[in-house]
């Protein structure tokens, strides 16, 4: 019995060849990389019709929300067609999930956010697809035909492209009607794909180069550390092509990678020359800011903070010349940072800022501006964004199983946007800090030594000519520094946690409980 389905249609390579056009044609100014970036769940952040699911409609309108917090870049988790409410099982890489609108929709955004100088990546989800993509189907469908046979990639190319065996492994699953089995690491519904293929290769610069050309920036690279299982030196090599690839694509395009890791294995990922990396070792519910804040008072941990982030800077930069540090705090994978400060909101304002005022893109995970809480199954830590106590205005219902807190510790963002001293505005001001100071988000780092002492973290950032000095009271008790061996600086911004404000006597400066400041040469 001959196979009948498919292979690449030859206009496929004449595709990209229009997405190179049209990348061309775009003939934007580089971009500049250093970026404050939202992570968007679409599902959960705006229903602009009503259903109850969030859409790109509902993105689009509260664009001007994202202008007036100060982000000028937005990561969109996958917004593809798929069976799961999360949409991480991808069934086809060129279309928009219809829940959450259409081509038209995704167009009128990325024109909508280029008004505004933000700019759009997606999340690039190729360790696995779903199991109902075309490709796979067409695959299993093929192996069911043929008996005792060996399979013959000439009658169907697919079964090349996700990693078959007759003989059962861990992490496999068997296709049903047959005695074949294949790798599916996360779930069955996940079948992953053999990033060894060439024609796989091929499919997946195709898929970059479409939609770079329809004007998005680049791409968040999904689950990177499970492209081969266990095996560092072949997900380097994969993150290495896919680097080159976007580059040769669109020069300016951005990656950032998910390498869920320790920060030796981070730093190791970075000698594939991939831009970016989440800095999982300072964010999350282990990372070194969690553990710091909880250290609160405790000198060497505090001091341990600024040390820390020259110790990371050094060894990325080590590894990769090129690098752009990713620092966030939470993402749809894990508790929310709020949550961990145990709803205190002058840590939980801290904690913000000592994620914005590390060098790189810096990432924002939506609702942790107003501060919202959420933790446990992965449903409950992407709860609708609490727009309004009313739950209107664009409020979707909750995803599946999603257990909602009773009540968020720093209310909704309209009970927070006029009060000067809630968390919203907060991240308003830090945000428009790290945009104002070119060396908070690009500087090299290192501990300021003189006052990096006591419960101050303190480090100086320096970009070329640019340089200023962070400091951050990292204890529930007012303290100072002395700056009497800095007459050249001056106190630029101040961030204060809990009301009372940042002074500058003389030379002592006086940080209140949790408080942040931020030093730069005065002007002569
Ligand atoms: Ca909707």
């Amino acid at each position: 019995m001959e196979f009948t389905g498919e292979t690449a249609a030859p206009e496929e390579a004449l595709k990209t060849e229009q997405a190179l056009t049209q990348i061309r044609a775009l003939g934007e100014s580089p971009q500049d990389n250093y970026r404050v970036w939202y992570e968007i769940f679409v599902y959960s952040f705006c229903d602009s019709d009503g259903d109850g699911i969030g859409d790109l409609k509902g993105v689009t309108s509260k664009l001007d929300y994202l202008r007036q917090l100060g982000i000028n870049g937005i990561w969109l988790m996958p917004i593809h067609p798929s069976t799961t409410y999360h949409k991480y099982n991808v069934g086809d890489y060129r279309a928009i999930d219809p829940a959450y609108g259409s081509l038209e929709d995704f167009r009128e955004l990325l024109g909508e956010c280029g008004k505004r100088d933000i700019r759009v990546i997606l999340d690039l989800v190729v360790n696995h697809t779903g199991s109902d993509h075309a490709w796979f189907t067409a695959a299993c469908e093929y192996l069911r035909t043929l008996g005792d046979a060996e399979p013959n990639m000439q009658d169907c190319p697919y079964v090349d492209y996700y990693n078959f065996t007759r003989e059962f492994r861990t992490g496999y699953t068997q296709v049903s009607g047959t005695d074949w089995y294949y790798e599916s690491r996360f779930s069955p519904d996940m079948p992953d794909l053999n990033l060894g293929s060439d024609a796989v290769r091929s499919e997946i610069r195709e898929i970059m180069a479409y939609w770079l050309g329809l004007g998005v920036s680049g791409f968040r690279v999904d689950a990177a550390k499970e492209f081969y299982s266990g095996q560092t030196d072949a997900n380097i090599e994969v993150l290495s092509w896919l680097q080159q690839t976007v580059t040769e694509l669109k020069e300016d395009a951005y990656l950032v990678a998910e390498v869920w890791d320790s920060f030796d294995q981070v730093t190791r990922y970075y000698e594939s020359g991939i831009t970016s990396i989440f800095d999982y070792p300072f964010g999350d519910s282990t990372g070194k800011i969690i553990k710091v804040i909880r250290g609160a008072g405790n000198a060497a941990t505090v001091t341990s903070f600024a040390t820390a982030l020259e110790k990371a800077d050094r060894a990325y930069l080590g590894a990769n010349p090129d690098y752009i540090d990713a620092p966030f705090l939470s993402n749809h994978d894990v508790g929310r940072i709020a949550g961990f400060c145990g709803g205190d909101a002058a840590k939980t304002k801290l904690a913000g800022a000592m994620n914005l005022l590390m060098s790189g893109s810096a990432f924002l995970y939506y609702g942790e501006e107003i501060g919202m809480t959420g933790s446990g199954n992965d449903p409950s830590k992407r709860a609708p964004m609490y727009w309004n106590p009313q739950r209107d205005s664009g409020t979707t219902q909750p995803p599946p199983e999603c257990v909602l807190p009773e009540s968020y510790p720093f209310g909704s963002y309209e009970e927070q946007r006029f009060d000067d001293d809630s968390i919203y505005n907060y991240y308003r001001q830090l945000i428009a800090i790290r945009q104002a100071i070119p060396a908070v988000s690009h500087g090299r780092v290192a501990a300021e030594a003189a006052l990096n002492t006591g419960c101050v973290s303190a480090f100086r950032k320096t970009w070329g000519e640019e340089s200023c000095i962070v400091l951050l009271n990292i204890s529930p008790e007012a303290t100072q520094a002395d700056l009497s061996a800095y007459g050249n600086w001056a106190l630029a911004a101040s961030l204060s946690a809990e009301g009372s404000p940042i002074t500058l006597d003389g030379a002592t400066l006086t940080l209140p409980p949790y408080a942040a400041a931020v030093l730069l040469p005065a002007k002569n």
